[in-house]
């Protein structure tokens, strides 16, 4: 049955990214204002995703590990459930647990109704099973730390990619949360190496500043369209930055793209957003774009690939036409 289990969790955790993405969600749950990601080869070695948000007590922490277990409410509809979670609620530590060596400290935060929240806690949990439970001394907010990833699944540790693999997968998820909350100070470091901090301070483009660097962030142009400025649609409003066509890089992983604030990838965003640039970028090129639309949940359909946050919308040839007016309005403002 524990084998069952673990080859479950192993096609639910696909890789180190994976796991970071479940964690820095808790972490953003958690009302962080810091989450600072580590990393150590790729992830393969070491994450930690230690946050400053509400903690747990040893009870919370007790039951975080556990099986079906969740403290939040599932009032949210299927965008929310099908888009952010691992396909399930309540099973990210669990499964990732199952597959490693999780080791929790956390505090909850004295301040609000519980004045008493009192001493930190570390919970040590590996391959699914709680190994030891103890009171330590550690700052407010949660750290999580995952060594050991796939040590009881070889075949899934031996399906991981390179170093390099790796962490541009990881790299790609922390960027995506630290562009789309600019209210909240993520740093990723990997093997020593501070990648990039944001400040927390600031707003979309501070934040694309501290991602991808001074060239990149001057260069970019606002997109801002809503209601009549778009051509009939699902999409209410499209906006965020787009960079200037001669600022490229030949990887899609620069295309951010959200639906209702929630990171996904859709063909028919990509595709409307190149046919804006039409042949100014040059071939196999693409610009740096953080791109936020909003739409009526019922016009995506989040079953395509729940895990892989691949959607598809029930008129996707209007999603293109409304993407691609509104990023070729914003390069036309600008003489392009
Ligand atoms: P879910 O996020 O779907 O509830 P998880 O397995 O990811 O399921 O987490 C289980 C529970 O553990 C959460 O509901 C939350 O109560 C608690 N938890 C997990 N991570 C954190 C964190 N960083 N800070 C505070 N609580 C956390
Ligand atoms: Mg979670």
């Amino acid at each position: 049955e524990n084998t069952v289990a673990r080859i479950a969790a192993g096609e639910v955790v696909e890789r180190p990214a994976s796991a970071v993405k479940e964690l820095l969600e808790n972490s953003l749950d958690a009302d962080a204002s810091r989450v600072d990601v580590t990393v150590e080869a790729g992830g393969t070695d070491l994450i930690r995703v230690a946050d400053d948000g509400h903690g747990m007590s040893e009870a919370d922490l007790r039951a975080a590990v556990r099986e079906h277990t969740t403290s939040k409410i599932d009032g949210l509809e299927d965008l929310e459930s099908g888009v952010s979670t691992l396909g399930f609620r309540g099973e990210a530590l669990h499964t990732i647990g199952s597959v490693s060596r999780l080791t929790i400290r956390s505090r909850p935060r004295a301040d609000g109704e519980d004045a008493t929240a009192g001493a930190g806690t570390e919970l040590v949990y590996d391959a699914g099973e709680v190994e030891r439970v103890e009171p330590t001394g550690c700052p407010e907010g949660t750290s999580v730390e995952v060594t050991e990833l796939f040590a009881n699944t070889p075949a899934r540790r031996k399906f991981l990619k390179t170093t390099a693999t790796e962490f541009a997968h990881v790299n790609r998820i922390v960027t995506r949360y630290a562009l789309a909350n600019p209210d909240v100070a993520i740093s990723l470091t990997h093997d020593d190496r501070e990648v990039f901090a944001t400040t927390g301070q600031g707003d979309l483009q501070a934040a694309v500043l501290a991602v991808y660097g001074r060239e990149v962030a001057s260069s970019m142009i606002p997109v801002e369209a809503t209601g009549d400025e778009l051509p009939p649609g699902p999409l209410e409003s499209v906006s965020g930055l787009v960079s200037h066509p001669e600022t490229n890089r030949s990887s899609r992983e620069y295309l951010a793209t959200y639906v209702n604030d929630r990171a996904v990838t859709a063909d028919a965003i990509r595709e409307g957003i190149m046919g804006a640039y039409g042949t100014q970028l040059g071939g196999d090129r693409y610009p740096f774009v953080v791109c936020f639309l909003e739409v009526l949940g019922e016009a995506v359909d989040v079953n395509v690939h729940p895990r892989k946050r691949e959607v598809r919308f029930d008129d996707d040839d209007a999603v293109r036409r409304q993407v691609d007016s509104a990023v070729e309005s914003a390069l036309l403002e600008h003489g392009l």
